[in-house]
């Protein structure tokens, strides 16, 4: 929504909304499938929208992408083969591609056209997209886990929109069973699992379903995001084999930069808020 001067997202059922102050709109389009709006903020830098959701904004992106990308590979032991679905900014794709060990990272986004846009409009999150080790695909990433070959992929990182329209599909238990079969024996998914405070049945199905399709391991961590709402976001990991303490000798020797993450961050968003310790239970 927008008006003269503020672009506001209401937050349905959470009867709250976030606004961002606008100096101008930039960019609109309906792509093929979904609404792309980006807008210049007075305070935010730039801003994209999808579906007149928030998704990115300049000034605040790295806690999420930081958080979407080096929790994950610093749990895994040896992480080599990431794919990203979704990730359509970038942004992800970037810090994957900080970590040596990585020798392939394929971004799976079914919307050419926010690639495009991010290309455009948030030049820094795209400047990884010609390393050699990285591929950008615009299919949908459903297809792409269904038909991917077994043992094929170490982490699958999923930083896709909310659970509706495209996205949908990609909170269901099918995906997670397709998801394992393709995982090798230490693989992982992590996903992004929206707010705990708004969104908390909605984890909580997503574990329960993580963990049906045999991703049984399960971790969700806790991060600030501005951006979304309630400004507090999370990501859920859910692996094949038992969760090992994540690697923070390497984390806290890492030899790139970072904004927000690191070791002692790391370590702090894996502990359970009480009301969240208590909801999981309940469901066990
Ligand atoms: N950080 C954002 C968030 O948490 O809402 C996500 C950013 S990224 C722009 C979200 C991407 O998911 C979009 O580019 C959209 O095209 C993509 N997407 C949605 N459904 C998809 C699907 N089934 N397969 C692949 N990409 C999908």
């Amino acid at each position: 929504m927008l008006d003269a001067h503020w672009f506001t997202e209401i937050v349905p059922g959470a009867e709250s909304a976030f606004s961002l102050k606008i100096k101008n709109k930039l960019h609109a389009e309906q792509s093929e499938f979904q609404y792309l709006e980006i807008y210049e903020t007075e305070g935010f830098g730039n801003l994209m929208v999808i579906d007149g959701c928030t998704m990115v904004s300049t000034r605040d992106n790295f806690f999420y992408h930081e958080m979407m990308s080096h929790t994950a590979l610093f749990t895994h032991p040896a992480p080599k083969k990431v794919w990203i679905i979704g990730g359509g900014d970038c942004g992800t794709l970037r810090e994957v591609l900080k970590h040596d060990s990585v020798e392939q990272a394929i971004q799976i986004d079914i919307d050419e056209r926010v690639t495009r846009l991010a290309e455009i409009y948030f030049p820094e999150l795209c400047e990884s997209n010609n390393d050699p080790r990285a591929e950008l695909k615009f299919i949908d990433g459903i297809k792409w886990v269904k038909d991917a070959a077994p043992n094929s992929v170490d982490i699958i990182i999923v930083d896709s929109t909310d659970p509706v329209g495209p996205a949908e599909g990609l909170f269901s238990e099918q995906f997670y069973r397709d998801c394992y079969n393709c995982l090798t024996p230490n693989g992982m998914v992590i996903q992004q699992s929206e707010s705990a405070l708004f969104h908390l049945p909605l984890i909580g199905e997503m574990r329960d379903a993580m963990s049906h399709a045999g991703l049984s391991h399960l971790q969700t961590l806790f991060f600030p995001q501005c951006l979304y709402p309630s400004g507090w976001w999370s990501a859920t990991i859910a692996s094949k084999a038992e969760l090992a303490e994540f690697r923070k000798v390497d984390a806290a020797a890492k030899t790139f930069a970072t904004v927000y993450y690191n070791a002692d961050i790391h370590q702090a968003a894996l502990a359970q808020p009480e009301f969240f310790k208590q909801a999981m239970a309940k469901r066990a």
